[in-house]
């Protein structure tokens, strides 16, 4: 399959802690040295995530628009949720964070 986030050809892949993208190991890597993966993994392992997405408001943090669906987590871009036309710009923000990080 490919990577829903780099887009590299992969045997083996696991579910974004930060959205439903599955991703390959390297990405999920990434993922793991992430300054907010903690905070992802306590969210999703309380189930708060899920309480927190049957918001009745599910209003975009980016665009301003009503969403349907679970929406996106927009960190680092902000603490809310964002729709899935958005998510794209929160998944790039994220990518440049820990590419940041990276210092090899
Ligand atoms: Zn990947
Ligand atoms: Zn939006």
């Amino acid at each position: 399959m490919e990577c829903n986030r780099c887009k590299a050809e992969t045997n083996s892949y696991t579910v974004s802690w930060f959205n439903t993208e599955k991703i390959c190991d390297e990405c999920d890597e990434k993922e793991l040295a992430h300054p907010n993966i903690k905070e992802a993994k306590n969210m999703i392992n309380s189930g708060k995530e899920w309480d927190f997405m049957d918001d009745k408001e599910k209003k975009c943090s980016i665009c301003l628009s009503m969403y349907e669906g679970y929406g996106n987590n927009a960190e680092p871009l902000n603490k809310e949720r964002c729709c899935d036309e958005c998510n794209w710009k929160v998944v790039l923000a994220r990518i440049e964070l820990q590419n940041q990080n990276k210092d090899d």
